[in-house]
């Protein structure tokens, strides 16, 4: 930017304001969104490495604006975040994953579990633990059907809290994942302390993989390291036959990506559930 000149930064305050307004004119429409209707999920399975059968499906939000299209999570959940509409949104999602799958069980399909993602203002509210409770009594499904997603940089907040947090959460019996893993700041010392399930290889080491040793090193280190600690491994954004071979070969559990599967709306997933032969 120093490089540009004058012209760009006052090109840019402009720019940050019109930021701004359009940031609290979304914020508006989301305090409505979800009462509209206008807040759906979509769902993408993960398969097994080596059999390629679904074993389970993550939930991701999407925003059907009436006036901008399909917004994608990375514009409204950090203004969710910051409104604290995170909170009222995090736990519609948790129950709509839970009441779809308790309804596809209900019409004989063979579910498999399914993984939200859970922000951070959401894993610190003291409600969490029993909103969660709630949540999975009302739809009579086993906490074992329930995945939380919690981002590195979540999680591994070493303190008290977190560990206490995360042992509450566990003793529902709900499966915990770390996400994007090798993102944050890991010391890897704490995933033993930790009492979480599943670490989530992040899509942009899988990217590189099968051209950059550095990436391909990571991934073989993040495997053998959750192996060891008995961690179930699962590679994000699996794009390539030679992404996916590289990872099956060297011992990675769980796939997921658009190789396999984009997220798709309710009933397209029902369809590739009701097939039942993996994808
Ligand atoms: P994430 O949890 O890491 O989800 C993976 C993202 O990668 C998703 O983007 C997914 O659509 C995309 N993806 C999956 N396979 C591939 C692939 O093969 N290639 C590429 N390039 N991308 C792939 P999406 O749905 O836009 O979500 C982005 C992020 O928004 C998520 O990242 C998650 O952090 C957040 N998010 C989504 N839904 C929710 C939600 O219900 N609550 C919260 N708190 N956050 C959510
Ligand atoms: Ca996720
Ligand atoms: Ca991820
Ligand atoms: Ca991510």
């Amino acid at each position: 930017a120093k490089r540009e000149g004058r012209n760009t930064v006052r090109f840019f305050s402009l720019n940050l304001q019109e930021q701004i307004q359009d940031a609290l004119a979304l914020t508006r429409d989301l305090r409505w969104a979800q009462e509209r209707g206008q807040l759906v999920l979509h769902y993408q399975p993960k398969v097994n490495a080596v059999t390629q059968r679904i074993v389970g499906v993550e939930a991701l939000i999407r925003w059907q604006h009436p006036t901008r299209g399909l917004v994608p999570p990375s514009r409204f959940i950090p203004i969710a975040e910051e409104s604290g509409l995170i909170q009222e949104i995090g736990t519609w999602v948790i129950r709509r994953a839970l009441a779809q799958t308790a309804e596809w069980q209900a019409a004989g399909l063979p579910v498999v579990p399914v993984a939200v993602n859970l922000s951070v203002v959401q894993f610190r509210h003291p409600g969490l633990r029993d909103s969660l409770a709630e949540a999975l009594r009302d739809s009579g499904l086993p906490a074992a059907m329930l995945e939380l997603e919690l981002t590195e940089s979540v999680a591994m907040e070493d303190s008290t809290f977190t560990i206490a947090t995360i042992a509450g959460l566990k003793q529902l019996g709900v499966t915990l994942s770390i996400d994007d893993f090798g993102t944050g700041y890991s010391s890897l010392s704490y995933l033993k302390r930790f009492a979480v399930d599943k670490l989530k290889i992040d899509q942009s080491f899988v990217r590189g993989l099968h051209h950059d040793p550095q990436d391909e090193a990571i991934v073989t280190t993040v495997i053998n390291l959750a192996r060891s600690l008995g961690l179930t491994t699962v590679g994000e954004g699996v794009e390539t036959t030679e992404q996916r071979d590289f990872l099956r070969r060297n011992g990675c559990d769980e796939l997921q990506g658009y190789l396999f599967s984009r997220p798709l709306p309710a009933e397209a997933f029902e369809t590739l559930l009701r097939s039942s032969v993996g994808v």
